[in-house]
């Protein structure tokens, strides 16, 4: 009987060590590999077949209100907010993709079911067009039964506030970086997804932010010594990184 509590608390506890380790989250996909490109999906595809527990994307709106799916603000020097869907349609990505619409992105994640979606909402030129781009983000992920598997992410705070006035059971991260965590949990947001200097110039947000319950992300850590580093900090629920593979390396390693 004892031996057999003893092995079940061995389990327990081996189980919430498992639990206590940051989750993967895969920056603009996996991209740094054959075949791929930053926000492409075949970096959703490949972040997926990783194994991460999330990839993230970013996501414009082009003059005529079509969603696209690119980091920049540009594309091959042309603006991606002014230019009409159009024009933008037949350029390629590095990878030899064409430039993705959001609809034909999350098309391709629908499959996919164990990878969660970052999806960072791009601050627009006025709030008007974040609060359109979102309407249109929100109802494809509805449409495709993806509800449940969206995380929202956004450097505009209209635009995260919008997110879950329409939706407030959305997780919804604040990306900035410069508002403390019982501010983002008075807004009714989820979780903080900031720059891992934020953390450094407040160490105790991360203590506050899980007291408050809200999810903590940090980005962009790369490289085998700040994995590492960030991985071992406590408070600390998803780690989003250029370097999936090593961190899962280093996780695996670790358990
Ligand atoms: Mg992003």
């Amino acid at each position: 009987m004892k031996r057999t509590c003893i092995n079940l608390l061995l389990l327990v506890c081996g189980s919430l060590a498992a639990l206590a380790q940051p989750r993967v989250v895969a920056h603009r996909g996996h991209w740094r590999t054959d075949g791929s490109a930053q926000n492409s999906i075949a970096s959703f595809r490949k972040a997926a077949e990783l194994g991460c527990y999330g990839s993230e994307f970013d996501v414009w709106m082009t003059a005529d209100g079509v969603p696209v799916v690119f980091h920049d603000a540009t594309m091959d020097g042309i603006k991606v907010e002014d230019t009409m869907y159009a024009e933008l349609m037949n350029h390629r990505l590095g990878n030899g993709e064409y430039l993705p619409t959001l609809q034909q992105y999350l098309q391709e994640t629908v499959r996919w079911k164990d990878c969660r979606l970052v999806m960072e909402i791009k601050p627009h030129r006025t709030p008007e067009r974040e609060s359109r781009l979102i309407d249109m983000a929100m109802k494809l992920v509805r449409e495709l039964g993806l509800e449940d598997r969206t995380d929202y992410i956004s450097f505009s705070i209209h635009a995260c506030k919008y997110i879950h006035e329409k939706n407030p059971k959305a997780m919804v991260a604040f990306l900035g970086g410069e508002i403390e965590p019982k501010e983002i949990k008075a807004m009714g947001l989820t979780g903080i997804d900031y720059h891992l200097a934020a953390f450094e110039k407040h160490p105790e947000w991360l203590e506050d932010a899980k007291r408050l319950g809200l999810e903590v992300n940090v980005w962009t850590v790369d490289g085998e010594q700040g994995l590492r580093h960030h991985a071992a900090l406590k408070g600390i629920d998803l780690i989003t990184t250029n370097d999936p593979q090593l961190l899962m390396q280093i996780l695996g390693s670790r358990q």
